[in-house]
């Protein structure tokens, strides 16, 4: 059983002597568990927090223990009468080849319905994540100018796709001109900010003129005092995320422009996913059927091997990917 274990706290973007790979043999599985060969595992921005050695909404990751990751694979011993070989179960199984399985944090999934990548994406967390921000904490009506950063990401490419669907006017903000033109010509964004070589400040105002009614934000810093300098009476922002300070070295320095929420009578809310859970079923229902009708797209971008794990995680950080980032661990 390949693991991937984190042996130190990283200090601004991690290197890859932040972990070490070791190979152990396959757990022994108890009364009531099940094992899972792994075949994904998810790469998200939020594991770059939990490395830290500070209090957020939950634990930080031990020294010396498998890195936290979300997982799917299939059942190779059981002993739970309720989970068989062969199933797929999608769980937290972390960065390694084999782990076990129990009732309360795996379940069951369909992969005659949808490919196993895709419920770590659009039907797994960041999806749920999109759907619940943006149709809860977002708000989002009809006619609604709403904009998105981290656009072409997991969660960015669903917010942007539902708004759409609910009838709402959608700007994406991402890096590259390659990402810009995948949001407009595939997923049918209205109109997309490059900010990586576009003036931040400038395009939101040519791309929103009457002002934003939603900022779905994943990235913060400036990209996000952009966003607040335009807001429209009642705007709502969702905070989702900030990747832009999760490797900063410096104090982060609060937004400036704070103040427009104030004389727009707008509000400001941070969200977690986990949140949401009891209502999973719904949401997957949901994106179950828009994906079969075609109204809604998901992509997923696949690395292999879990000795490729630093290189394939840092594309969250350089942004050399596309829609969901997934590492295949299964040999
Ligand atoms: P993505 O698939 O969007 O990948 C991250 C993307 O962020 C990159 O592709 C890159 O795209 C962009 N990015 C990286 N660095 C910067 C930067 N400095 N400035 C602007 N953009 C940057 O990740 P996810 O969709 O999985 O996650 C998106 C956000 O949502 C993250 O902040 C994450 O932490 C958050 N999240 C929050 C959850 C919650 O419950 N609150 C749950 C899940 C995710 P580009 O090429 O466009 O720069």
């Amino acid at each position: 059983n390949k693991q991937l274990i984190l042996v130190k706290r990283p200090e601004g973007l991690p290197d890859a002597s932040t972990w070490t790979l070791k190979t152990n043999p396959i757990p022994t599985i108890s009364d009531g568990e099940f094992l899972v060969q792994q075949y994904y595992v998810s790469l998200d921005p939020a594991m770059r927090g939990w490395m830290n050695d500070s209090k957020s909404y939950i634990e930080p990751i031990a020294i010396g223990d498998v890195m936290r990751a979300g997982s799917i694979g299939k059942i190779i011993k059981s002993n739970h009468a309720d989970f068989n070989i062969g199933d797929t179960v999608t769980g937290w199984g972390g960065v390694q080849q084999y782990a076990i399985g129990t009732e309360k944090t795996w379940y069951k999934v369909d992969t005659k319905l949808a490919p196993m990548p895709m419920y770590l994406g659009t039907l797994g967390m960041p999806g749920m994540t999109a759907y619940f921000g943006i149709l809860e904490v977002g708000k989002i009506k009809a006619g609604d100018v709403v904009l998105v950063s981290a656009a072409a990401g997991a969660v960015g490419s669903i917010v942007g796709q539902i708004a759409k669907l609910k009838g709402c006017y959608v700007v994406g903000i991402a890096g590259g001109k390659d990402k810009c033109n995948y949001l407009k010509n595939e997923l049918g964004f209205d109109a997309t900010i490059d900010y990586k070589s576009e003036n931040i400040f400038d395009a939101v105002k040519e791309t929103c003129p009457k002002g934003i009614d939603v900022y779905f934000d994943n990235v913060g810093g400036e990209i996000l005092e952009a966003a607040l300098s335009r807001l429209r009476m009642h705007a709502r922002v969702v905070i989702c995320g900030a990747i832009s300070q999760y490797n900063n070295l410096e104090e982060v320095k609060g937004p400036k422009n704070y103040m427009s929420l104030l004389v727009n009578r707008a509000t400001m809310q941070g969200m977690i996913v986990m949140d949401y859970a009891p209502n999973y079923g719904k949401a997957a229902k949901d994106m179950g059927q828009w994906l079969m009708e075609g109204k809604l797209k998901s992509k997923e971008d696949i690395y292999e091997g879990i000795e490729n794990f630093h290189k394939t995680f840092i594309r969250l950080f350089s942004g050399d990917k596309k829609g969901k980032l997934v590492l295949k661990v299964i040999e």
